[in-house]
C-alpha cells in the first residue's frame, strides 16, 4: 500500500478518515482484518508516521528556526508529533507539554481511529 494509493482510495470516498482508507485499501489486497489485527495495527502505525493530512501541517510540524532546535523553545513553533505519529498543540510552560489534538486544524482530518 502507498500513500499514493490511500490519496486516491480518499478522493474516490470525499468524508472518509485515513484508517478507512487504509483498511479498505488492506481488504482489497486481500489482507483478513480479523487475523491479522497485529501487523495491520503496525502497518497503520507506520504509514500514519510517514503521512501528513496536509503540506500546511508538515511546514508546521518540521519547521524549526536557527535559534531553537528543540520546538518546546521555540515560541513560533505551535504544533509537534510524538513517536506515535500523533499530533499535539505545544504549551509554552517551559516543559515538553503539549495537548493532543483529534482534528487538523487546516484540513479538518480526522485523527481518532474508528473503534474496530
Ligand atoms: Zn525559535
Ligand atoms: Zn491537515
Amino acid at each position: 500500500m502507498t500513500i499514493e494509493q490511500v490519496r486516491e482510495w480518499r478522493k474516490a470516498h470525499p468524508g472518509s478518515t485515513l484508517l478507512e482508507a487504509k483498511t479498505a485499501l488492506m481488504k482489497e489486497e486481500g489482507i483478513d482484518i480479523n487475523e491479522h489485527q497485529e501487523e495491520i495495527a503496525a502497518i497503520i502505525d507506520q504509514v500514519a508516521k510517514l503521512d501528513y493530512c496536509c503540506p500546511e501541517m508538515r511546514n508546521r510540524v518540521e519547521e524549526r528556526c536557527e535559534q531553537h532546535p528543540d520546538p518546546f523553545d521555540c515560541p513560533d513553533n505551535l504544533f509537534y508529533r510524538n513517536t506515535l505519529g500523533e499530533f499535539g498543540i505545544i504549551v509554552h510552560d517551559g516543559g515538553p507539554s503539549y495537548i493532543k489534538i483529534n482534528y487538523c486544524p487546516f484540513c479538518g482530518e480526522n485523527f481518532t481511529w474508528p473503534e474496530r
